[in-house]
């Protein structure tokens, strides 16, 4: 029989009356004869609760306490699943991401799935039991509970997946992958199917809708996901290979993210040095770099600019003071008021003239560009916030978004 992984994130969850349809959901699919793996995230907003509390007592909450903190959100939910399925007379049972032998390495609550110890799921599927396992979570290699950063159950549910040699559905609270975010521009379309690349660069620029890690698993594994609404109405999405029978557009879809900052680093020494050391001191504090630009010395002194994530903000801070007696005294700017558009596709890499397309749109809409950068197959730009609707727009308009 084949084993099926399905993966219900917060929304789908949010309420009992919700749990209750899911756990309906989840007995007709395993009496329409597969093996049942099922991994969900905490309810509704809890994530978000927990961490405001922990926000509360602290500015810098320690990562491992946060771990201990937000696996709770996970544990609450999988047991609640499977006392609805086992009330519905469908044998199930709940399992932590440490009980089921997820281990994870790097940092704490930006971990990464290392492997997973398949035996304790094999043995309960064996015994015909739908088996619950919470996302998100895992234990490291010093028996330490880890988190995978937010949105990590869909990478929960992929890794299974490959290890299970499954195929993934991912139910949420919207009916697939569009051209865009829906909430942020209604108009958008839906795709049928999307490349692992093109969503592994829409995901890691914003495109919430998957975790990018778990995209990143899903192509190397080849494991075949399906993206759709929890309750089963409309035909959803397949992120797969690219194909032949993929859309033959030049731009697939369009990225908007909120969540960088940016930081210029003022009258920076001219030297590679000054450089490497502040790109050296962001990744001993784990902060992960996305756009970057430098000015042209003036009287032996540069502008450096990047983005950040705003969550690692104060991390980057602590480490550009520290290099000032290094470095000399130079100034930091920071603007949180930064928008990110990003388009994306693979069609870029054989026709040129996107980046032309997308600045003339722009320029024809008055919006002004903080920064710029590109790959083979996006370009981003960070904008005002307050130029976002009329950016999107005009941009998704020049591209059949
Ligand atoms: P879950 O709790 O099920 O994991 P998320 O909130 O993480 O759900 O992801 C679903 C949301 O992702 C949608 O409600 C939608 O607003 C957002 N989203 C962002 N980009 C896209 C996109 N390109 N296509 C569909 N949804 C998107
Ligand atoms: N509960 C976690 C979060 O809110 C993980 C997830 O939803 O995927 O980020
Ligand atoms: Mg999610």
């Amino acid at each position: 029989m084949d084993i099926v992984v399905q993966k219900y994130g917060g929304t789908s969850v949010g309420d009992l009356e919700k749990i209750k349809q899911v756990a309906a959901r989840i007995k007709q699919k395993k009496e329409s004869g597969c093996r049942l793996v099922v991994v969900v995230s905490a309810m509704g907003k809890t994530t978000d609760n927990l961490l405001s509390m922990a926000y509360n007592l602290s500015s810098r909450p320690k990562p491992r306490e946060l771990d201990v903190l937000m696996s709770t959100g996970e544990q609450i939910s999988i047991s609640l699943l499977s006392i609805a399925l086992n009330e519905i007379g469908c044998k199930a049972r709940s399992f932590t991401g440490q009980q089921v032998g997820i281990i994870t390495e790097g940092y704490h609550t930006k971990s990464k799935i290392a492997d997973i110890n398949s035996s304790i799921i094999i043995e309960e599927l064996e015994k015909d039991s739908v088996v619950i396992i919470a996302g998100f979570q895992g234990v490291n290699g010093n028996n330490e509970i880890t988190t995978l950063g937010r949105g990590g159950s869909d990478t929960t549910a992929v890794a299974l997946a490959a290890k299970l040699g499954a195929v993934c559905e991912i139910f949420t609270d919207v009916d697939g992958i569009y051209t865009v975010d829906p909430r942020i521009y209604p108009n958008a379309r839906k795709l049928e199917c999307i490349s692992y690349e093109e969503m592994m660069e829409m995901a890691s620029l914003g495109a919430g809708v998957m975790h990018p890690r778990s995209i990143e698993i899903g192509h190397k594994y080849k494991v075949p996901i399906y993206v759709a609404m929890s309750t089963g109405e409309f035909p959803g999405t397949f992120i797969k290979e690219s194909d032949d029978f993929m859309e033959k557009t030049v731009i697939t879809g369009m990225a908007v993210d909120n969540n960088d900052a940016m930081v210029t680093v003022i009258n920076l020494p001219y030297s590679t040095r000054s450089i490497s050391r502040i790109f050296q001191s962001l990744a001993e504090r784990h902060v992960n770099v996305d756009m970057i630009s430098q000015t042209t010395p003036v009287n032996g002194l540069i502008n450096v600019s990047f983005t950040i994530p705003k969550n690692d903000l104060a991390a980057a801070m602590d480490g550009l003071e520290e290099l000032k007696p290094e470095l000399g005294p130079f100034g930091i700017d920071t603007d949180t008021a930064i928008t990110k558009l990003s388009v994306v596709g693979m069609g870029m890499r054989t026709q040129s003239g996107v980046a032309a397309r997308m600045f003339t749109a722009l320029s024809e809409s008055n919006v002004d560009l903080k920064i710029i950068t590109t790959s083979e197959i996006r370009i981003s730009c960070a904008i005002d916030p307050k130029d976002q609707n009329r950016a999107v727009t005009a941009i998704a308009k020049e591209f059949d978004l």
